[in-house]
């Protein structure tokens, strides 16, 4: 092993995430890590995340297995994101971000996703809490849902469906398909997370009550009224439920929203109300914090998800009986998307 793990910074519901230090050049990187025995979902990503180059993508810098404490364990190293996660500075702001900020990280975002959609890779769990933030701004990462929109060309074989409810668009909602308009829709809800400081959806108690009303309620998240003109038109772009509609990162880019767009990565560091603290200021080595992140829920049925939302979709038109599967809460675990489910 030629670097040493330091503190855990982030956990998620597939693995715990360190940060580490090279023995020789002792450069500092993030390394993702799970035992060996239950790394597939891990090794895909890595496989993906090798295959990635853009200033707004997290990047990939190898992998490796080690053992530990007896145990032999997967381990996928990444650049090091020294300013947390989008929700974490959501929170630092006092749970709302100013617009001029939410232009300057909206852009940096939709950079990220022009390319992985020109790349033909659809992320599938866009959301405040992977997208990281570091000296030069915003950059996504955790690909654990990601999908390869032809499946056939590249994994030989169709991927379940997967994300996070409160940012599902209406068709991954309703079981049909999940490609690029869908990473739109999730940045629209990441806009109101940055506006609000809250959820995209409300009034909603229970995880089936919200994909039920995604799926079928007609209505799209409310947009926040204090917004500028603009920044309201962008989201209503962003947030039409039929995805042939929806705008793609290529036209969003060119709204007027972004286009006056004029903050950069320094004078970012002024404009945040708090200035982020970076872990790596207060010598990793030493401390003692360990930042927790709250579980980012995919749900799906014991069984196989594909099944289930198969089942919605031939149950469309009935509603009495579409109402009472969703409502069958203790039918419902919260899990990570596998394909060997
Ligand atoms: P989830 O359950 O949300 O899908 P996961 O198990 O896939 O999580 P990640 O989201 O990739 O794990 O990482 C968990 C947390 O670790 C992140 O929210 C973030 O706080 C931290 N983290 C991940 N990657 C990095 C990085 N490159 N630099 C700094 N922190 C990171």
């Amino acid at each position: 092993m030629d670097w040493i793990r330091g503190n855990t910074i982030g956990r998620g519901s597939s693995a715990a995430v360190s940060v580490a230090k090279s023995i020789w050049s002792g450069e500092v990187f993030a390394v993702k890590s799970v035992e060996l025995c239950q790394s597939q979902l891990l090794q895909k990503e890595q496989k993906i995340l090798s295959e990635l180059r853009s200033p707004y993508i997290v990047s990939y810098k190898g992998n490796d297995v080690t053992k530990e404490k007896d145990k032999l364990i997967f381990n996928l190293k990444m650049e090091y994101m020294p300013d947390g996660t989008l929700t974490d500075e959501i929170r630092k702001q006092s749970g709302r971000i100013n617009e001029q900020l939410i232009e300057y990280y909206t852009k940096q975002i939709l950079l990220g996703l022009e390319y992985l959609h020109s790349t033909g890779l659809a992320h599938c769990d866009i959301k405040g809490h992977n997208i990281l933030l570091g000296k030069s701004g915003a950059k996504i990462a955790d690909f654990g849902c990601a999908r390869w929109i032809d499946p056939a060309e590249r994994d030989g074989g169709a991927n379940p469906i997967g994300g996070t409810p409160m940012f599902m668009a209406p068709e991954v909602a309703r079981g049909e398909e999940q490609g690029c308009p869908a990473d739109i829709w999730g940045l629209g809800c990441t806009i109101i997370e940055m506006a609000t400081g809250g959820s995209p959806w409300t009034n909603v108690t229970t995880a089936s009550s919200l994909l039920y009303k995604i799926a079928f309620s007609g209505q799209s998240p409310e947009i926040p009224k204090f917004l500028s003109l603009q920044a309201r038109d962008f989201l209503s772009k962003c947030l039409r439920r039929d995805p042939i509609e929806r705008w793609t990162a290529k036209q969003l880019l060119k709204h007027p929203f972004l286009e006056e767009s004029n903050l950069n990565s320094t004078s970012i560091q002024h404009f945040a109300t708090s200035s982020p603290t970076s872990i790596l200021d207060q010598d990793i080595w030493n401390s003692v914090e360990e930042l927790e992140t709250i579980n980012s829920t995919i749900l799906q049925k014991v069984g196989s998800t594909e099944s289930l939302l198969q089942r919605v979709r031939e149950l469309g038109s009935n509603s009495s009986e579409l109402e009472r599967l969703w409502n069958d809460d203790e039918r419902w675990i919260t899990i990570r998307s596998s394909s060997s489910e």
